[in-house]
């Protein structure tokens, strides 16, 4: 019987009633009828493996960007440049718990350029990477220590002050988890130093260095908090006196009246003051839990001279000043969440960080365009900082912060743009010279 040879062909089944085929015909045909049910069971299978496995393909699209784009990745780091401003990025690695989350890394850094990926759909469904590409004085990757971080950004302009006298700024700025508090006070249980230390580190030896040269030089430390624009000290003992006055003197000095200044002997004292401004500001008058990401927190580092003629030491004028602020979360500017939130406490705070935020980058680029008049007023951040802004020698590092996950990208943009914003003023100015 040759019947098996007219077995159909799964492409085109056979019409043919069963009843007049032959039973082994019949039983090929059943048997083709079941493989072909089957492969259409597999074929949805494998389309809703690809639909919810959307993570691993915009994953493989990352690192094919990678594998196509990143050729320098070992430069990274600043060029050693005498610039007055210097703005840089720090990713974070993705933390445990996004890992956990099936989060996955949407950024790519590579010597001086950040590209962010933004994970998005066609209209025909397809998945395709919009990439966001952004060049800075420096970025730093995940493997990068925090250490390497300061030495390539601040140190170089600490180091000025600490010879030569003048100011120095360095603003931790990002959205909330970003990383700027690991940066600036250390992280890992203690395994990092943060920039507060490694600050403070470097002015020791300068004090040490000054005394054993016979000009002695006094280090003092203050510490403060601007939370809904009113100053707050945190490295007094007492809460209840914690509130400054800032006030400006006629030479338009901004003085700000019963700040606690600490003189710190060595790194072991520095820390133990940053332990209790932390514990202060952990139960700061309302004792909210995240306070920390809604208010910006000051250190600051004066270097007077020091004459010891007499008995009496007496303090000269101040030599170099150096603040270190850790900025209010980002996120708060801009945003969407406080404006959708009816708490008229949450509104106000959210508009005095957007306030803050956006005075300060219209602070730093009218100085960077040379303007005659700097809007320090806009906000308290901008005013209390007016002094280290002015100076003659007065320098200025930005540290923008990002978190890699797909799941706040759009925040990471927003940071991006705000920290490319600062430098585009000197680009543009240049290139019209
Ligand atoms: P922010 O101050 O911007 O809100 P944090 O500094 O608190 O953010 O960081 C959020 C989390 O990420 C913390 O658990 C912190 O330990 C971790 N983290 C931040 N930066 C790094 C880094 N470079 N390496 C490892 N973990 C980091
Ligand atoms: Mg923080």
């Amino acid at each position: 019987d040759d019947d098996t040879s007219t077995a159909p062909t799964p492409e085109k089944p056979t019409r043919m009633p069963s009843d007049r085929l032959s039973p082994c015909a019949r039983e090929a045909q059943r048997l083709e009828e079941k493989r072909r049910l089957r492969r259409l069971e597999q074929d949805t299978a494998r389309e809703r493996a690809a639909l919810t496995d959307e993570t691993s393909e915009f994953k493989e699209m990352i690192t094919l960007f990678r594998e196509k784009n990143v050729t320098d990745a070992v430069a990274a780091g600043a060029a050693a440049s005498a610039e007055r401003l210097r703005v840089c990025v720090r990713k974070r690695p993705l933390l445990p718990s996004e890992l956990q989350a099936n989060e996955f890394d949407v950024i790519t850094a590579f010597g001086r350029r950040a590209v962010l990926h933004q994970t998005r759909r066609r209209v025909n469904l397809e998945r395709c990477l919009e990439n966001h590409s952004f060049t800075f004085d420096a970025v730093f990757d995940e493997a990068a220590g925090t250490e390497a971080v300061y030495a390539a950004t601040a140190r170089p302009l600490v180091r000025g002050v600490l010879t030569a006298g003048g100011r120095m700024t360095c603003f931790a700025y990002g959205q909330t988890g970003s990383g700027k508090t690991y940066t600036m006070e250390g992280g890992g249980g203690g395994a990092e130093s943060g920039l507060y230390s490694l600050v403070a580190r470097d002015c020791f030896a300068a004090v040490e260095a000054a005394a054993a040269a016979g000009t002695p030089l006094r280090l003092s430390m203050s510490m403060f908090e601007i939370y809904r624009e009113t100053v707050f000290d945190i490295l007094t003992p007492q809460p209840s006196t914690s509130k400054v006055s800032v006030l400006e003197d006629a030479a338009s000095e901004v003085q700000l009246v019963g700040l606690t200044e600490q003189r710190p002997a060595d790194a072991e004292q520095v820390a133990a003051l940053l332990e209790t401004a932390r514990a202060v500001r952990r139960t700061g008058s309302n004792g909210v839990n995240e306070r920390s990401s809604r208010s910006h927190a000051v250190v600051q580092f004066v270097l007077r001279a020091e004459s010891t003629a007499a008995e009496g030491a007496t303090l000269g004028a101040t030599l170099g000043k150096i603040t270190l602020v850790d900025l209010a979360g980002s996120e708060r500017a801009a945003d969407t969440m406080e404006a959708r939130s009816g708490d008229a406490r949450v509104h106000a705070e959210g508009a005095a960080i957007n306030q803050s935020l956006l005075s300060l980058k219209e602070c730093i680029r009218a100085m960077e365009k040379g303007a005659h008049h700097v809007p320090f007023r806009g906000s308290k951040l901008t005013q209390v900082l007016r002094d280290s802004f002015l100076a003659d020698a007065s320098t200025t590092v930005m540290i923008a912060h990002v978190a890699p996950a797909n799941c706040t990208s759009e925040s990471a943009l927003n940071t991006l743009r705000y920290a490319e914003r600062l430098k585009a003023v000197a680009a543009a100015s240049t290139a019209s010279t």
